[in-house]
């Protein structure tokens, strides 16, 4: 949580974006986390709430705020666990791992993730990899998350990584597959179906967008 002297940072009207609740709610569903009554029970049975910058409880209220800014740059969204415990229990039936996973999405599209954060660089370079190759090759993967999240570390490894190339544990060849055209055409589909719409999508489709 942003803090100034111990105390959190006050955010103000201007900063909000109040077009972000309705990008979020786009996806299959998710209009309902506008009936949220703030109740906790998501955050009381989130295994990783403890672990998180903000509780799933305070994330939908941040979305409802339009704290676009807080919510993208927040780890909350990428240490859930997907366990849909909270959805489970949601006396509103609020789809809260979707929306989870759609703040992660338009984290990514806008480069807003969390800086240095190795599991949203994973996620990322792994996608990457996919949609370029059709497969994803653990060292270079590897490689890029040390890279991207932590470069002494990735020297501080190097000699390992030496070692295992040298013993033929890990190689430099890039896996990939046949016809890799096609699987573009096809993730292209499901990118354009579960996409999340933006301000001038929801514009055009008659919502008031400030
Ligand atoms: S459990 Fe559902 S209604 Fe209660 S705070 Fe969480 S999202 Fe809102
Ligand atoms: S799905 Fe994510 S946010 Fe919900 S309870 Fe599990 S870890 Fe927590």
């Amino acid at each position: 949580m942003d803090e100034w002297r111990g105390w959190p940072k006050i955010q103000f009207e201007s900063e909000m974006d109040p077009s972000f609740a309705d990008e979020i709610a786009s996806i299959p569903g998710g209009d309902k986390l506008f009936s949220c009554i703030q109740c906790g029970t998501c955050s009381g049975m989130c295994p990783l709430s403890p672990c998180m910058d903000y509780t799933p409880r305070q994330i939908i209220a941040m979305i409802r705020a339009g704290s676009r800014g807080k919510v993208l740059a927040s780890r909350t969204t990428w240490l859930c666990a997907s366990c849909y415990a909270c959805s489970v229990e949601c006396p509103k039936e609020i789809k809260i791992t979707d929306i989870m996973y759609a703040a992660k999405r338009l984290a990514i599209r806008e480069g807003a993730y969390p800086r240095h954060f190795g599991i949203p660089i994973l996620a990322n370079e792994f996608f990457k990899a996919v949609e370029k190759y059709g497969r994803s090759t653990e060292s270079w993967l590897t490689v890029w998350l040390f890279l991207k999240s932590d470069p002494i570390q990735f020297f501080k490894f190097a000699g390992l990584g030496a070692r295992l190339f040298l013993k033929g544990r890990i190689g430099a060849k890039r896996d990939s597959v046949k016809r890799r055209g096609e699987l573009r055409s096809v993730l292209k589909v499901l990118e354009k179906e579960h996409m999340i719409k933006s301000k001038r999508e929801l514009a055009s489709a008659g919502k008031e967008v400030v």
